[in-house]
């Protein structure tokens, strides 16, 4: 009998996406042991059966019904001895950050408003402030379609909001980081300073999974779509976010192809206006 972990057939996904999209799938499997993910990414490669590795859900649009596995890592353990941090990839981004900074360590608290988890937001490699986790981690242990490995940042290529991680199917399973010495009180005014401008600039109060596009080199995609004219403009129960035009909210029970064709739109009306070509930093999943 295989054992893979919590199976869930025709699971729903509402609250493991930030978009709160109603999003179904034909199972979604919770696994908080690598040998068991392991034993189960075999036997999908082997047997044909397409899955993803979901995070918090945080920077994806899901479709409506995906017609696969979702998987769900629960490897959220956690150990910190002086500035060395070891982090399993389900820990929260946000979280690691509020630890580390009240442990006056330096290094992370640009991430206090970074709602993913530290495989998705390795994979994506996240950022912003110019901070970045790249060149905070020492190692990584990941899976490599079926082989357990330890990596460093050498190992792969990585440019803004992008890994070559994700393309080569690498599953991230725990990250090694190095911290610095910090000042507690300066590093606890950052976050409050930056929080406090994240609540006025985004609209944290809706659903969303952060900005949509990438900025193009030398202009921002906000900036853009605010100049076209477009921000409160709505498809269904999506819409461009009044108070940060490189947002979709969740205004009214969206639907995955409402985000997706308030998408489309944008592009279009950008391409037409500044013969820009905007390029999503969320993923479509398919
Ligand atoms: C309000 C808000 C603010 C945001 N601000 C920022 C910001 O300032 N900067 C920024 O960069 N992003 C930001 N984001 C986007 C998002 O939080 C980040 O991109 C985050 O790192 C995504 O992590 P996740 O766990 O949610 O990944 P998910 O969305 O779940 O997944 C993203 C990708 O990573 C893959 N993945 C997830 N876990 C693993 C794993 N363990 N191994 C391999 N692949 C994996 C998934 O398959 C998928 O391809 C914001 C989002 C919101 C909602």
């Amino acid at each position: 009998m295989l054992d893979f972990g919590k199976i869930i057939e025709n699971a729903n996904l509402k609250n493991y996406n930030t978009y709160k999209i109603e999003a179904k799938c034909k199972y979604l499997i919770i696994i908080n042991n690598q040998n068991k993910l392991r034993d189960l990414i075999k036997y999908l490669n082997k047997n044909k059966i397409k899955y993803f590795i979901l995070g918090n859900g945080s920077n994806i649009i899901l479709p409506d019904y995906y017609d696969g596995v979702v998987i769900k890592l629960e490897l959220d353990d956690l150990i910190i001895e002086d500035n060395i941090i070891i982090a399993g990839a389900s820990h929260m981004l946000n979280k690691l950050a509020s630890i580390t900074v009240n442990k006056s360590l330096l290094g992370l608290e640009w991430a206090a408003g970074v709602p993913g988890t530290i495989g998705g937001s390795i994979i994506g490699n996240a950022s912003c402030y110019d901070g970045s986790l790249m060149p905070l981690i020492i190692k990584l242990d990941v899976l490599d379609k079926g082989v357990f490995k330890t990596i460093t940042t050498d190992d792969f290529k990585y440019l803004y909001r992008y890994t070559s991680l994700k393309e080569d199917k690498i599953i991230i399973l725990k990250a090694y980081f190095k911290l610095e010495e910090g000042n507690k009180e300066e590093l606890l005014e950052i976050i409050k300073n930056r929080t406090k401008k994240r609540i006025i600039s985004q609209p944290l109060e809706y659903p969303s999974a952060g900005s949509v596009f990438k900025n193009p080199e030398g202009y921002s995609a906000g900036k853009l779509i605010e100049d076209a004219g477009l921000k409160g403009y709505k498809i269904g129960g999506a819409e461009i976010s009044v108070k940060h035009a490189n947002f979709i909210i969740n205004k009214d029970s969206a639907s995955s192809d409402d985000i997706k064709n308030l998408i489309k739109y944008i592009q279009n009306k950008i391409l037409e206006k500044y013969s820009i070509n905007l390029i999503l930093e969320q993923e479509i999943i398919n």
